[in-house]
């Protein structure tokens, strides 16, 4: 069997031609008689890749000299802590309730201080995104926090929240290097890589340097805090060395693609397939609020949950994999990620098409 079309919402595709290079370069990585998985991270060799990685991301992203980058590990879950543990000095932050992931860093954010809930999608599941031009922040709040694309209900942040002068932490997981970001506007990005960009095992912290410090709430692990990672250029104990090298591929491969910016009208692209062909189909449909409909998450519904099942299984089938959605959801959802090829896209809604007419 060959390759499938995966719309595997994470772990999830990666362009074909950074696993090649990898498969290249498995058993001896460029001369060094061996596999960067067996090399340490304390070789100069190591030193090159990582350095390389960071030096390219900060390209893609023109990320300022007064921001830091640290690959860190714990999955974007363990973020949901640690942003509270260096951040939270007055012990209260805000919280924008987009969905799932918004809420489960609320609530973790709540074992170290007040955490505030700000505005909330819940009312109509989480299928838009609230008004955050005023939002209610109060002058004690040490940041407001948005999940800026919520992977499982599909919105994306089209505008960033008017958070009154607070810092903005954005998990942007799901739509990280997706498009041009502007860095200034955040105190914190972060983003596990294995949505968009890398294998699991690996977060992106982008963070601005007057945050970080040795000021954290009490009982802070040292591997949780930003100025270990920061002191350290990400190197304080073994970093998760591989995943770091594949995330440096992917990083190339977007600037050869032509940076952000190239990457963003090729997302636009696939996403105007899908989302024009849900508009028009009489079958399927979307769930999101057209305006906050995120690039790389697609969710869909036929309405009839027999039917949905039916669609997810010949899809399977046919080579379309990984369209159930999320357990917490039902319906489908296909994740359009940077990796993704337009000819996915083509191709899906082509079995979509067909599906529909054999279904009536
Ligand atoms: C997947 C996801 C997470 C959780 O990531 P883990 O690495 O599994 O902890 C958090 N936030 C968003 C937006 C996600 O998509």
């Amino acid at each position: 069997m060959g390759r499938v079309y995966n719309f595997s919402a994470g772990p999830a595709v990666l362009p074909e031609s950074v696993l090649k290079e990898a498969a290249e370069e498995m058993l001896d990585y460029r001369g060094s008689g061996m596999s960067v998985m067996e090399m340490s991270h304390r070789s100069k060799v190591y030193d090159g890749i990582i350095k390389e990685a960071e030096a390219d991301l900060r390209k893609l992203m023109n990320i300022p000299d007064n921001y830091k980058v640290l690959f860190v590990q714990g999955g974007a879950s363990l973020l949901f802590a640690s942003v509270p543990m260096n951040l939270m000095k007055n012990k209260k932050a805000g919280y924008v309730l987009t969905g799932q992931w918004a809420k489960k860093a609320y609530q973790e954010a709540r074992i170290y201080g007040e955490a505030v809930e700000l505005a909330s999608s819940a009312d109509e599941t989480f299928s838009y995104i609230p008004d955050c031009s005023d939002l209610p922040i109060t002058d004690d709040m040490d940041y407001v926090y948005i999940c800026e694309n919520n992977t499982i209900y599909g919105t994306k942040f089209r505008t960033l929240p008017n958070t009154k002068g607070k810092i903005l932490v954005a998990d942007q997981s799901s739509c990280f290097l997706s498009e041009p970001v502007d860095v200034t506007k955040y105190g914190l990005i972060y983003a596990g890589v294995q949505k968009n960009v890398g294998p699991a095992g690996v977060q992106v912290v982008i963070v601005r340097e007057d945050l970080i410090s040795d000021d954290v709430l009490p009982g802070t692990p040292t591997m949780m805090k930003f100025k270990t990672h920061a002191d350290n250029d990400s190197l304080y104990n073994t970093p998760p060395c591989y995943g770091i090298y594949i995330c440096g591929k992917v990083f190339k491969w977007i600037l050869d693609m032509g940076g952000l910016e190239a990457m963003k009208v090729h997302n636009e692209k696939k996403a105007r397939i899908l989302y024009d062909f849900l508009d028009s189909s009489e079958l399927f449909k979307g769930t999101v609020r057209k305006e906050d409909r995120s690039l790389m998450n697609v969710p869909f519904v036929t309405g009839n949950e027999e039917l949905d099942a039916k669609f997810v299984k010949e899809a399977t089938a046919a080579g379309f994999v990984n369209l159930k959605g999320h357990r917490t959801v039902g319906g489908m959802r296909a994740s359009i990620y940077n990796a993704m090829p337009i000819e996915g896209v083509e191709k899906l809604v082509a079995f979509m098409t067909k599906f529909e007419a054999e279904n009536k």
